[in-house]
């Protein structure tokens, strides 16, 4: 049996210019329909357990229908794109929520300076990055009041901060995921100590220089995720859904020198660790 360890099923709309003409497939949309049929595909293809992270607070309604499905690891949060909103209103959202029903983690939370960056001044970007680095540390407090663990997006290029703020607020009291695209090795061995799991997603079995990533982390520190549905997957060239999640899995295995089914089994033990389920 597989896990997605990441993928959004209650997701925004995929915007019209992230669909180019030579995608095939059906282009995911957030309707029920779509939903429920993306969990049961994901079933058929041995995806027994997924793990749904809803980290935009306008989509926190979608919390009360995600908790209808069964075995879905409930991940809630505010993504670094509501930093320059006002904060304690956000927390107050997520608490409700979370009140409402303890969820497994919170996230995804974290840094990233690259998207919507590109048309500011110096001082904007500086605003930018302090209100994301502060909603960082407000959620970090957050998990460790609730004792519950923490789901980071890494962006390109972040991981000095994060691991700057994850220390400094003594994120390894709760530990988490690191999802996303943590790509320097001393960085890496940093929250390895700290006691996180790394998440490696399609993106990892493509690029040489992230490959490396996968030789230092421990098999019992490894999840594997497809974040879906927001990325591409080639040949052919569609949107990825948690039942590709076998697909990076087995290529993992193959790259760690493991027999596929002996890996997934490690991959599901390394979440129930993590997500206590
Ligand atoms: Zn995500």
């Amino acid at each position: 049996m597989y896990i997605d360890c990441h993928a959004h099923l209650f997701f925004s709309p995929i915007p019209l210019e992230a669909i180019d003409e030579d995608i095939t497939g059906e282009i995911p949309t957030p309707t029920m329909e779509f939903i429920s049929k993306m969990i049961s595909s994901a079933k058929e293809k041995a995806v027994s357990h997924i793990v749904g992270v809803i980290s935009n607070p306008n989509d926190f309604p979608s919390y009360r229908l995600q908790l209808e499905f069964e075995n879905i690891i409930h991940v809630i949060g505010i993504q670094r794109g509501k930093a320059l909103e006002e904060h304690s209103h956000l927390i107050s959202l997520l608490n409700k929520e979370i009140e409402r029903k303890m969820p497994h983690a919170i996230g995804e939370i974290g840094l990233d300076y690259g998207y919507g960056f590109d048309n500011l001044n110096n001082r904007e970007r500086e605003t930018l990055k302090k209100g994301q680095q502060e909603l960082f540390r407000k959620q970090i407090r957050l998990a460790k009041d609730f004792d519950l663990p923490i789901v980071v997006h890494a962006g390109y290029g972040m991981d000095k901060d994060i691991v700057e703020i994850l220390k400094q607020e003594q994120a390894q009291d709760v530990g988490g995921q690191i999802h996303g695209y943590m790509s320097k090795n001393e960085y890496v061995s940093e929250v390895l100590d700290m006691g996180f799991f790394i998440s490696f997603g399609y993106i990892h079995t493509i690029e040489e220089e992230l490959k490396e990533i996968i030789e230092i982390t421990p098999l019992e520190r490894i999840l594997i995720e497809t974040d879906s549905p927001y990325h591409l997957i080639d040949s052919p060239k569609r949107f990825i859904l948690p039942e590709d999640v076998y697909l990076i899995t087995d290529e993992i295995a193959h790259l760690k020198g493991i027999k596929p089914e002996v890996f997934a089994n490690q991959i599901m033990k390394n979440a129930r660790d993590l997500f206590r389920f």
